[in-house]
């Protein structure tokens, strides 16, 4: 009945998330979880919620979260948009800041999530290709656009870039909106969220999913200027006015609550990263330097496709892209430290 499919539907390319494998026991190094639990904090904290509100409606502006948040970050509530996941919030930032009459700009490897996003709006985009070493060229941005968005640290390739240029980017782009999509910046980067008062066009994005361990939970938010963020206001309050749950919210509250546990956990994963590429080094992959829960590895004479298969083989999931550029490279998110070590006696045998 896909005649009864609107002429958009028709046209859309929705986004393929990664493998969520409905057997167990596989070592899933595919979506960049992270491999321990949240906060016990927040596990007590979804308890007492659970036994509590659930037959009246969350409040519909998260006021507590959003307080939470910015006193974390030293901003003001009204800087703070939260969303059911970064994705959301991406989609509102697509719709309300980035749909102008000029092609928005992002690099050529990046998050693929983004054109379809500009697919769903009809927003026009233009890719910039990254250096032949993946970093992002800010020089390459300096034309007439409706926007600019990119991941800092970039996905898939976990390549960071640094304050000083997100900086000079800033300076060179004063006219449109430039959103910087930070889902991996506590693993290494510097968040640009300092520099939310200096440049009122800019938005940063961030996600509970991975350095705080919630992606099942769908917690994102935005910091930026509060004319940015009360167009993305204007947006959700269009589409969704609940769109944080009790759960979410309170989850996320007791996650931010317990920094001791998350600078924990953080430091583990940055422990096992270093041990993780100097394995795979040792076994002739190239390694791109990652500020990320992940990195991207290619073998000069070993295809990317067959590893990923005979690892798959062997009850261990990675994640590959079929796209120009980026065939070659495996992505792995870091595991525990056992998954890693089974990971390099895996790729060892192979
Ligand atoms: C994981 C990821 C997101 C989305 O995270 P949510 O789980 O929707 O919060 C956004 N951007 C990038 C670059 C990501 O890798």
């Amino acid at each position: 009945m896909s005649q009864l499919w609107s002429k958009l539907v028709h046209k859309l390319e929705p986004y393929v998330p990664g493998e969520q494998p409905k057997i167990t026991n596989l070592i899933k190094l595919n979506t960049n979880e992270n491999p321990y639990g949240p906060s016990p904090k927040v596990l007590d904290a979804l308890k007492t919620e659970a036994a509590d509100t659930l037959r009246l409606y969350p409040d519909p502006n998260s006021d507590q979260l959003k307080q939470t948040i910015a006193d974390y970050y030293s901003v003001e509530p009204k800087q703070v948009f939260v969303g059911n996941g970064s994705d959301e919030v991406l989609a509102h930032a697509f719709q309300a800041l980035l749909k102008h009459d000029k092609p928005i700009l992002y690099p050529d490897i990046t998050y693929s999530f983004y054109p379809v996003y500009c697919g769903l709006y009809q927003i026009e985009y233009e890719t910039i290709p990254l250096a032949d070493d993946f970093t992002i060229n800010i020089e390459n941005y300096k034309k007439p656009n409706g926007g600019i968005i990119f991941p800092n640290p970039n996905a898939p390739t976990g390549v960071g870039l640094a304050l000083e240029a997100i900086k000079q980017l800033l300076d060179n782009n004063t006219d449109s909106v430039v959103i910087v999509d930070e889902a991996y910046i506590d693993f290494g980067g510097e968040t640009a969220i300092s520099l939310v008062d200096q440049y009122p066009n800019l938005l940063v994005i961030q996600t509970l999913s991975k350095s705080r361990s919630l992606a099942g939970l769908r917690l994102g938010f935005a910091i930026g200027n509060e004319q940015l963020i009360a167009g993305l206001e204007r947006v959700k309050n269009s589409f969704n006015s609940y769109p944080i749950d009790r759960f979410a919210s309170t989850g996320a509250i007791a996650a931010f609550e317990d920094e001791e546990y998350f600078q924990t956990t953080k430091q583990q994963i940055l422990n096992t990263r270093a041990k993780l590429i100097t394995g795979l080094e040792s076994l002739g992959f190239e390694v791109l330097p990652s500020q990320a829960n992940f990195v991207f590895a290619r073998h000069p004479s070993k295809d990317a496709i067959s590893i990923s298969q005979s690892l798959r083989d062997k009850g261990i999931i990675v994640r590959h892209f079929a796209k120009p550029r980026i065939d070659q490279f495996i992505r792995i998110t870091i595991g525990t430290k056992a998954e890693c070590e089974a990971l390099i006696k895996c790729l060892s045998s192979i």
